[in-house]
């Protein structure tokens, strides 16, 4: 099982930072000539830079997740060290909390 979701997460990482890349992409390309407004080009990076933080925040959050399976602490509660609900890993696979401890 546990192979299974390392892949299940990698693959999850690889698919983020082909985001983040296509994201840089975009501000490398410059902006397409229609958009004329400087408000909305500022509003467009600030939406990137939102993506790309979200993106690098699941990134770290996946690669602990990795680092827990391989040192077997994956699945346990980072606060009380209770299992967590399988069913609240299914929604949430990083999760290092259980649903007492998460806030
Ligand atoms: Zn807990």
């Amino acid at each position: 099982m546990s192979a299974q979701l390392k892949q299940q997460f990698t693959q999850r990482i690889v698919e983020l930072q082909k985001r983040i890349d296509n994201i840089h992409q975009d501000f490398a390309d410059g902006r397409p000539a229609d958009w004329s407004e400087q408000a909305s080009e500022r509003e467009n990076d600030e939406v990137l830079n939102a993506l790309e933080s979200e993106a690098k925040v699941e990134i770290q959050l996946l690669s602990n997740a990795i680092t827990r399976i391989d040192n077997g602490h994956y699945g346990y509660c980072q606060t009380c060290g209770d299992t967590i609900n399988p069913a609240r890993l299914a929604v949430q696979p990083a999760a290092i909390k259980c649903i007492n401890c998460a806030d």
